[in-house]
């Protein structure tokens, strides 16, 4: 082994605290850096602050056999060595990604990725899926590169790069999503747009903003906390904001406050050529437009597949003046959602109804330390003035009593508010410790809300006789649920039951006049559904206007289409 040492130097606006400091340090070097820091032994030695400079020394343990050539440009060094290092185990086949992954180095490195705006490579070696699992729940295939550029120009030129060379790109929000949709089933350049987290600019007099990709939902929430403003589209995960008007995201408030579709203003795509788009023109942002066609609603829910989306523009709404959060059990499916249909119907104004069924309820009371029955459950909330509040909850109680609900009770408190929405978005993860080892496989569909009904008293029937662990969590209000089912993903078999079950689900939605997926995309599993939701004059349209924008099919292949 030889001992390198490798110094970066950070410079920042102004001096701050050493520990706070070392959190930038570990967020910017640490967590991307993870697969080669473990294989090269890399380690953080030591951060000297000197004013507005932090100088960080590390030291890297180098395999001696590895030939690091004198001629590699200092600033690309740890690239290239990372290239060499990693490609030395490629076998003679892959010599073409040697190729290109030189071009990407020099790429990098002659944007010098080690200023305090760093760049990395991470490559990781492919691996193949079990042959005998369906596509749509198979492994996560690894992508041959991560890049993790710091701004469009940097995206637009790793485009064009990977473009020239024929190499498929695959962009990477937060990785959230429920349909595979960062899965590089062809390998190729993953581009991670963590690094770009920056509120580019806050417009509050016209209620928007404009996020890079790395922002989250959360990171926007807490920015805007002070000015009176929020961002209602909520997916329950943290996800990026761009990676969400990829997925065409929605979640617990769609209900009041519309999905992704109604809440992007613009967008500014790299197309797959490295072209520059904005979608809405460049720096516009008003509240309606009727130029031309809605090229910002064809990237949204393009899940990665026309283009990397590298800023967005966002529709803000007013924090509300009060809100007040409601729980009501019911003795069956039926009845709960027919207390949705009907409160819908009257318009009483909620801005979240979300139903869970007993196995839920059963697996958030476990999860989440709450003490509701083990029943079908509504969660809902109003928001609006004091005076409207109470008129809103007693009209909202009226129905739901007179479809048998029991134990109807409100939470006003900021804590016991947060209590149950934190307990609500964590039934992901209260359903998956049920049985631990296992995973979960989330389902989609959206009917007419007349249909609702209907299908969530099919579904659970259906479940009961699968003998599938599975539970009931929907977005009601919209018509929108999801039957999670729990799954050993080594058993092939039950692995092909839960598939068949959820593709016997988007099938019955359809049937409905509704959809295959509400706000979950169609990722790689549910391109036949897609086909039989718009047929074959829809599905040739999206298939034209695909090679229009990426004639070579290289933008996130396998997926949608
Ligand atoms: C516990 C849990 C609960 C969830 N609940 C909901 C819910 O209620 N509602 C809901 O809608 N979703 C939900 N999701 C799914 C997920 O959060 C959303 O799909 C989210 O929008 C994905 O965002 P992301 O940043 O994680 O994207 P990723 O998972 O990183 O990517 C998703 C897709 O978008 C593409 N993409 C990502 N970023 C970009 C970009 N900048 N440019 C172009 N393409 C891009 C990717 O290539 C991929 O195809 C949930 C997920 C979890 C884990």
């Amino acid at each position: 082994m030889v001992m390198k040492c490798i110094v970066y130097k950070y410079k920042m606006k102004e001096p701050i605290l050493k520990g706070e400091m070392l959190k930038i340090v570990h967020k910017r070097f640490r967590e991307p850096l993870g697969t080669w820091e473990r294989v090269l032994g890399l380690e953080l030695k030591e951060l000297k602050p000197s004013g507005c400079s932090y100088t960080l020394t590390t030291t890297l343990n180098l395999p001696r056999d590895k030939n690091l050539s004198d001629h590699v440009p200092k600033t690309g060094l740890i690239m290239s060595l990372l290239i060499i290092i990693f490609l030395a185990g490629y076998s003679a086949a892959e010599k073409d990604i040697r190729e290109f992954l030189t071009c990407l180095g020099s790429l990098l490195s002659s944007v010098n990725p080690f200023s305090h705006n760093q760049t990395y490579v991470d490559p990781i070696r492919p691996v193949a899926a079990p042959s005998k699992v369906p596509r749509s729940a198979s492994r996560c295939h690894p992508p041959d590169v991560v890049v993790w550029p710091q701004n469009v120009d940097q995206v637009s030129r790793l485009a064009a790069l990977c473009y020239s060379q024929g190499v498929a790109i695959i962009p990477f929000g937060t990785g959230t999503g429920l349909e595979g949709g960062v899965c590089a089933l062809q390998g190729g350049v993953c581009i991670n747009l963590t690094h770009m987290d920056r509120i580019r600019e806050l417009n509050s007099e016209d209620f928007s903003v404009v996020v890079e990709p790395g922002v989250t939902r959360k990171a926007l929430n807490t920015h805007l906390r002070d000015c009176g403003l929020w961002f209602p589209v909520d997916p329950g995960a943290d996800a990026s904001l761009c990676g969400m008007a990829a997925t065409g995201a929605s979640g617990t408030n769609a209900v009041r406050y519309g999905t992704m579709r109604d809440n992007v203003i613009n967008l500014e795509v790299v197309l797959p050529d490295g072209r520059l788009l904005h979608t809405a023109g460049q720096g516009r942002h008003f509240r309606k437009t009727a130029a031309g066609y809605n090229l910002t609603g064809l990237f949204v829910g393009s899940e990665g597949t026309l283009g990397l989306i590298t800023s967005a523009t966002l529709r803000l709404h007013p924090t509300p003046e009060a809100t007040v959060a409601a729980t009501c059990a019911f003795p069956s499916v039926q009845a709960a959602v027919d207390s949705t249909v009907q409160m819908l119907q009257a318009a009483v104004p909620v801005a979240r109804i979300e139903f869970l069924d007993d196995v839920m309820m059963d697996a958030c009371n476990r999860y989440s330390k709450l003490n509701c029955s083990v029943a079908p459950t509504l969660f809902l909330e109003f928001h609006g003035s004091e005076q409207a509040l109470a008129e809103h909850l007693q009209r909202a109680e009226v129905i739901t009593q007179h479809n048998g609900a029991s134990h109807f009770s409100w939470a006003k408190k900021a804590e016991e508010r947060s209590r149950l929405w934190t307990a609500r978005h964590n039934a992901w993860y209260a359903f998956l410790a049920l049985a631990p080892g296992y995973k979960a496989y989330s389902t989609d569909v959206c009917v007419p809300i007349s249909r609702l009904p209907e299908i969530l008293v099919h579904t659970k029937e259906k479940l009961k006789a699968s003998g599938l662990t599975g539970a009931i969590v929907g977005h009601v209000g919209d018509g929108n649920f999801h039957c999670l089912l729990l799954v050993n993903p080594d058993d092939a078999e039950e692995l092909q039951r839960v598939t068949t079950f959820a593709e016997e689900l988007g099938r019955r939605a359809l049937a409905l006049h509704g959809t295959c997926t509400g706000e979950h995309g169609i990722g790689m599993g549910k391109q036949q559904l897609l086909q039989e939701e718009v047929g074959s004059v829809g599905l040739q349209t999206m298939k034209q206007l695909k090679v229009m924008l990426d004639p070579q099919g290289l933008m996130n292949p396998g997926k949608v289409l």
